[in-house]
């Protein structure tokens, strides 16, 4: 089944399985479906239904070239004892703290807030990249248009090199370790990532895992990343041994549409608290980086779920905010490194895939624009357009204050802790009216604010001890809450990876890798 092709061009087509495995189409663009949103999910029996239910409805619908039995399979394995919660993705109210009178509550009282982070690496990267593997590992043979191979024993292996500012790079490494037929290999900036971050990363087990830290930033060694893909001479020597570079970057397909089932799962659970009846719109508020889990939520939309509004929370990089304002898009600006670093960007690839099906599948505007982006550093769109957006999506954004302080309000009203990520979704919500027609705010937490415990702490105004593990215990104390096991188990946990390369060393750093495979 043929069904995906870039956004830039409808030239060439190709499954779900060899998108997945390509990750970016040939020409620079991002893979679509125009047949998304053709069938939809039925909404009246979701109140019955399991995540996992959920999960093999949605991926059925957007990725029909895997056999039920191969979808059922993959989400069995990323679901099943992963996450420390049956919901996987549980609901929680927001409610008013005891002793204050009606009149005094938060004004966020009855909203809700939608739990991402209860995966192994405590944010909501986890949802995916648990995923991804399993559906890559399935993908043998549907790159090159051959038949499709045995599932078990894919002839060619990949090895997915990611350079990460902290978050990512260990969802992927607890996603990729040990999956068959692939291996990973993870740069991350030395001496820019928080302590817990690092640990994440040092101890990952698994025989096919490869970590090492880059005298140089974030983004000498994303650069360094793409050129090792470009490297024709370093893709022959590895085609060579059977092996092929891959990403787990989230403009994937097999990235996003995991992340498609937690709004049907939102939505089923407000179901089965009596939140909602069948049929009526919720609004969903979503903490933005690249546009990967807010884009979801329209694929959620265009599937059949009742969606109010989709708002688009920035931290201080608020590029989306002003394109979402103004139909301009410009990178050209300072850039800012804040409390909310998954958030830090400029560049928000997912964006083109909303624009693709906002402007009716358009691959030529597509295309200029994304050339624009390339050539000058901004795009700009017509006012028909922009206004087709902003009937879907809304916007806000929160300064480092402002984020800081919603911290401390939704501890003060609610008795609830959230991170940085989340705070910029509940500043927002916060100033936002609630959308026309919204039975039920839903309000999308991307990390435990365990993974973030000095700004969370400090927010909240507690004395902040220097060491991360005993800023941890000092939030514990003062919050009667609990860290997830996983993150207090780094402070014991052995180091398994200590190796620091030069820019210039990377390449032979992964081909050294693949050897492992
Ligand atoms: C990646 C990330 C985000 C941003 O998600 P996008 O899909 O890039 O919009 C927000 N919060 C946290 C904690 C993240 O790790």
């Amino acid at each position: 089944m043929s069904l995906y092709h870039s956004t830039r061009s409808r030239a060439q087509a190709c499954s779900a399985k060899a998108a997945i495995r390509q990750g970016l189409a040939p020409d620079g663009g991002l893979f679509v479906s125009d047949a998304l949103g053709a069938e939809k999910l039925d909404v009246t029996g979701l109140a019955e239904m399991s995540y996992a239910q959920i999960a093999r409805a949605v991926l059925g619908l957007l990725l029909p070239d895997y056999t039920p039995d191969e979808i059922a399979a993959c989400v069995d394995e990323a679901y099943s004892g992963t996450f420390a919660s049956d919901e996987v993705t549980p609901l929680v109210a927001l409610r008013e703290r005891g002793g204050a009178g009606a009149e005094d509550a938060g004004s966020l009282a009855g909203c809700y807030v939608l739990e991402l982070f209860h995966g192994p690496t405590s944010a909501f990267k986890d949802v995916a990249l648990q995923m991804l593997p399993r559906l890559m590992a399935r993908t043998s043979g549907a790159g090159a248009g051959a038949a499709t191979g045995s599932k078990d024993v894919p002839t060619e292996r990949i090895m997915i090199v990611t350079a990460t500012s902290g978050d990512t790079g260990k969802a992927a490494l607890a996603g990729f370790a040990d999956a068959p037929g692939t291996g990973i290999t993870v740069f991350y900036p030395e001496g820019k990532v928080s302590r817990v971050q690092e640990l994440q990363m040092t101890t990952q087990e698994g025989s096919n895992v490869s970590v090492a830290a880059v005298r140089g930033n974030f983004d000498d060694a994303q650069s360094a990343v793409k050129s090792i893909f470009a490297d024709r001479e370093l893709a022959e020597r590895l085609a060579a041994q059977g092996i092929v570079l891959s990403s787990a970057n989230s403009i994937n397909v097999g990235r996003l549409v995991p992340q498609v089932v937690y709004y049907f799962a939102a939505y089923a659970q407000l179901l089965r608290a009596g939140a909602i009846e069948a049929g009526e719109a919720v609004e969903f508020c979503v903490p933005t980086g690249n546009f990967g889990d807010v884009l979801a939520g329209y694929y959620a939309k265009l599937l059949g779920l009742p969606v109010a509004r989709l708002v688009v929370a920035s931290d201080k990089n608020n590029v989306l905010y002003d394109f979402l304002t103004t139909g301009v898009y410009d990178r050209n600006r300072p850039f800012f490194t804040t409390t909310s670093p998954s958030m830090d960007i400029l560049i928000s690839s997912n964006l083109e895939r909303m624009l693709y099906y906002l402007s009716g599948g358009d691959c030529e505007l597509i295309a200029r624009l994304m050339a624009d982006l390339a050539e000058t550093g901004h795009f700009e769109v017509g006012p028909e357009l922009l206004g087709r957006i902003r009937e879907v999506f809304a916007c806000g954004w929160a300064d480092e204050d402002q984020v800081a302080e919603a911290i401390a309000d939704c501890w003060r009203d609610h008795g609830y802790l959230i991170d940085p990520h989340t705070a910029c979704g509940y500043h927002v919500l916060e100033e936002l009216a609630p959308a026309e027609g919204a039975a039920a705010r839903v309000l999308l937490s991307t990390a435990s604010p365990y993974k973030f415990p000095r700004a969370v702490a400090e927010a909240i105004g507690l004395e902040v001890p220097a060491d991360d593990f005993d800023c941890l215990r000092t939030l514990e104390e003062a919050t009667g809450t609990t860290a997830p096991a996983q993150l207090t188990a780094l402070e014991t946990a052995t180091v398994r990876h200590a190796t620091t390369v030069d820019i210039e060393s990377m390449g032979s750093f992964v081909e050294e890798a693949c050897e492992k495979l």
